[in-house]
């Protein structure tokens, strides 16, 4: 299958409104072309430096996700190129990306990223961490960052049932802090959710926005050249 015909498969599980960010990490340029000439314009990348890399290799109207850990040394790097971040997992972040992003006038998408899985490795949030940040005084000192929802990884396990109780985990969480900071978030409409061994999970429990990888582009191995 061509990743042509990867991307029209996904698109067509996906109802309307819900995004595919196509996760080109490890992948070389030509392949993201492939899915551009396809229509594909968001693409993730988990590495700052990979995504400075085949930033100017691709036109000008590439939506670039960064989906993978920042650290703060990194936000002044990447900023200048990225329309969403999906993995602010500290306050210290959200800040340093906020003032950078005042420093260059510009406004920055961000998610924050939460802990819902139950391996130890994944980054994010703990469910408390994130209320307290948001009942905290930082959200409504933002300027330049908007925070447009929240991003979750659920435990990589065939068990369909244990990640599907994630994603609903989650999804009940975002519409918590959706009705509890209406007035001070009115940006807060974004759930990105799903990979892709469990994407379908991800959308029937309520996600607006899918990140798949290995099924558009194939298997990624890892030491390519991007
Ligand atoms: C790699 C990655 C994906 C996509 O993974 P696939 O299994 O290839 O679809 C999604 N989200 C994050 C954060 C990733 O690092």
């Amino acid at each position: 299958m061509s990743i042509a015909q990867n991307l029209e498969t996904v698109r067509r599980r996906l109802p309307t409104g819900v995004r595919l960010v196509a996760v080109s990490k490890t992948h070389p340029v030509e392949a993201l072309q492939e899915a551009y000439s396809a229509g594909q314009r968001a693409f993730g990348e988990n590495k700052v430096q990979e995504l400075l890399q085949k930033q100017p290799l691709m036109p000008r109207d590439v939506e670039w996700h960064l989906i993978g850990h920042l650290q703060t040394n990194k936000v002044r790097q990447v900023l200048p190129h990225v329309c969403m971040i999906h993995s602010v997992d500290s306050e210290r972040l959200l800040v340093a990306i906020d003032r950078e992003a005042q420093r260059i006038s510009r406004t920055v998408d961000c998610l924050l990223q939460v802990h819902i899985a139950q391996e130890d490795t994944k980054f994010g949030l703990s469910v408390d961490e994130l209320r307290q940040l948001l009942n905290g005084d930082i959200p409504s000192q933002l300027r330049n960052v908007r925070l447009v929802g929240l991003m979750g990884m659920a435990t990589f396990t065939d068990d369909q049932h244990q990640v599907g109780g994630e994603f609903r985990r989650l999804r009940a969480l975002f519409d918590e802090v959706r009705r509890q900071h209406t007035d001070a978030l009115p940006h807060f409409t974004e759930l990105s959710m799903g990979m892709s061994h469990d994407y379908p999970l991800a959308v029937a429990a309520g996600s607006t926005m899918v990140r798949v990888g290995s099924l558009i582009f194939g298997a990624r191995s890892y030491g390519a050249q991007p």
